[in-house]
């Protein structure tokens, strides 16, 4: 693929055409503006798959992406790699300026991501980098357990002990406990 992944609108028939390969961060500014600013690491290309056809007077796009990013655990900082990986349907109208109600409500009950587009040509850079955020842990854990680090001192506690008095901490642990007893 070039260096965006768009498609001229007149070369889309009723059969699906298949756009797929590897795409470089480098060409998503949203992404390479995460990885500048150390929110996370991607590790490899974006891998898509795109299939495209014609569809009544809209054009469908189904496909998925996948690509793995390296973050730093939400609890011990310690980064780890996770997939990211994304399926999806996108339905292309085109923008002629008139109301679409009655079609957004059907588009809505089939759960599909509807959008306008302009001109000859459709540029898919905005939609597969919106479907990589959506994919993109919020909460990222090095593993589910992690035991993250001590409050007071820092210590890793996958690591070690440090020895400090995690009250607080054993408070809340007790209340959960009785909680839990109670019912
Ligand atoms: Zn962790
Ligand atoms: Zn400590």
């Amino acid at each position: 693929m070039g260096h965006c992944v768009n498609i001229r609108v007149h070369d889309i028939k009723d059969k699906a055409i298949t756009l797929a390969g590897e795409e470089q961060i480098v060409d998503y500014p949203t992404l390479l503006a995460m990885e500048t600013s150390g929110e996370c690491r991607f590790v490899r290309p974006l891998d898509i798959h795109l299939s495209i056809a014609r569809e009544y007077d809209h054009i469908r796009v189904s496909g998925n992406v996948a690509t793995a990013v390296g973050m730093g655990c939400s609890r011990c900082l310690v980064e780890t790699v996770h997939d990211v990986v994304s399926a999806f349907t996108i339905v292309y109208s085109k923008d002629a300026g008139l109301k679409q109600d009655e079609e957004e409500v059907e588009l809505a009950e089939e759960d599909l991501i509807s959008v306008t587009y302009e001109g000859d040509e459709i540029d898919f850079t905005s939609e597969i980098t919106e479907q990589v955020l959506l994919a993109i842990p919020l909460k990222p854990l090095c593993r589910e357990d992690c035991r993250g680090l001590c409050g007071n001192c820092g210590t890793d506690l996958n690591v070690a002990e440090c020895g400090c008095d995690r009250q607080d901490v054993n408070l809340k642990f007790n209340a959960l406990k009785n909680f839990k007893t109670e019912k």
